[in-house]
């Protein structure tokens, strides 16, 4: 994993892991479709964030791997 700073504070920001209260993580899909032959049924792209918070100021980003 990369280091992720604060684009504010300069600081190294924390890893974190966002999930809704019901537990679920959060995906982002996206307009790509998927390979194979489930993008041809239409299912999108899922990807999977990593969220960071700067321990400083609060700010929270998220960053999918590319
Ligand atoms: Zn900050």
């Amino acid at each position: 994993m990369p280091t992720r700073r604060c684009p504010d504070c300069g600081v190294t920001m924390e890893e974190a892991t966002t999930r809704t209260s019901d537990g679920f993580e959060l995906h982002l899909v996206t307009d790509e479709p998927k390979d194979g032959l489930l993008g041809t049924l239409g299912a999108k792209e899922k990807l999977k964030p990593t969220t960071y918070v700067c321990p400083e100021c609060g700010l929270v980003r998220q960053y999918v791997d590319t």
